[in-house]
């Protein structure tokens, strides 16, 4: 299939426009200037006619949108179907999804249908002088970064959360807004299956924290978790952890750091009891400023931190606790 420009996927799930979907806008805009053709995105969903002018603001020159019903707009199957089709229709020579749960379940599906490639949870992408796609993302749990060329088209990728600047919103720019139809749910092949139990929600989204305060296998118990939580919302931020610690069942992989967690990027990331492993300094070294507690004064994390604490924890982190309340005036 030899195409032209980009088509961004952009994911709209329960009302809600996931903001990777702006970062990727950005990124195809970048991208055409070598690769030609246009920035197109596709939006599915009950309501999703009224987000595609905005879609427009933020860089897409057409948006092909499928407004369905509610009761079937959560079916992945159905995202596939008409991703496969408008695919085969427009031909892109690139997709991009968000690296999230969704994109990651749906990214695969339709590459599978097209029988083509896929590179999963990238760091970045770009166009070589004679016009070839290259996926950037960590291999050998982040030794080494790859750069990927897809052999076959088009080139699909999956790509993080936040490691793409948000463009500018511009409202007085145009473009396309097509109106595509949902056919009649039997067209649609997939089986119902009996959900057993109530999905459980995800707890946190700390990839939008602004402070975030975690803790790694320097905590001796799963209780000592309150100790950081307290710390973290008397900062009004959240709490993270290592990927130790999701391991163990302390806490939910939402709160992971790291290579195989989140990437965040926040104003403040403090570290308590985290060695700085390179899968865990993956997911949390671009932060704005970085404190770390260690007792260990050769821990890795030293050579990242704006203000590295040698101490325990255990006396540290009651220790600022303490001052934080005393200088606001708590008990
Ligand atoms: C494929 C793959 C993917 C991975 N992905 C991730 C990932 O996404 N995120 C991630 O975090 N890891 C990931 N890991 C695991 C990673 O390699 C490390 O094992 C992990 O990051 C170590 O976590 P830690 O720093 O909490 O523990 P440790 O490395 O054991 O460090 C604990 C630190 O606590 C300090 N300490 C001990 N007691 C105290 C105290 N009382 N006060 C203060 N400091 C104390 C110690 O000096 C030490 O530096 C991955 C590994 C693989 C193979």
């Amino acid at each position: 299939m030899s195409g032209e420009g980009v088509l961004v996927y952009a994911e709209y799930i329960e009302g809600m426009l996931h903001p990777v979907t702006y970062e990727l806008i950005g990124k195809g805009r970048e991208l055409i200037s070598k690769l030609g053709g246009s920035v197109k995105a596709v939006i599915i969903g009950s309501g999703a006619s009224g987000r595609a002018e905005e879609l427009i603001h933020y860089g897409a020159d057409e948006v092909y949108v499928y407004e369905c019903s509610e009761g079937v707009a959560l079916n992945t199957l159905l995202h596939k179907e008409l991703l496969v089709s408008l695919i085969h229709e427009i031909k892109p020579k690139l997709v991009l999804y968000g690296a999230t749960p969704w994109g990651r379940s749906l990214a695969p599906r339709v590459a599978a249908a097209l029988r083509t490639g896929l590179t999963a949870d990238c760091l970045d992408v770009y166009v070589t002088d004679d016009g070839s796609i290259v996926q950037v993302r960590p291999a050998f749990t982040g030794n080494i970064i790859a750069h990927i060329k897809t052999v076959t088209t088009p080139v699909m990728t999956t790509v993080r959360y936040k490691v793409f600047k948000p463009p500018k919103k511009a409202p007085s720019r145009n473009g396309k807004v097509i109106i595509r139809e949902v056919p009649a749910d039997g067209d649609i092949h997939h089986k119902e299956i009996e959900v057993l139990g109530k999905v459980r929600e995800k707890e946190v989204n700390i990839a939008d924290a602004d402070v975030i305060v975690a803790g790694g296998k320097g905590l001796k118990r799963r209780e000592d978790l309150k100790l950081l939580e307290e710390l973290a919302e008397l900062l009004g931020g959240v709490l993270a952890v290592s990927r130790p610690l999701v391991d163990a069942g302390w806490a939910s992989k939402d709160r992971q750091v790291g290579f195989s967690g989140n990437v965040v990027k926040p104003r403040v990331y403090i570290a308590c009891g985290i060695s700085g492993s390179p899968q865990h300094l993956a997911g949390m070294k671009d932060s704005k400023v970085i404190i770390a507690v260690n007792i260990d004064p050769s821990a890795s994390i030293a050579k990242y931190s704006d203000l590295f604490v040698v101490g325990d924890l255990y006396e540290v982190v009651p220790k600022l606790i303490e001052e934080i309340k005393r200088v606001r005036g708590k008990p």
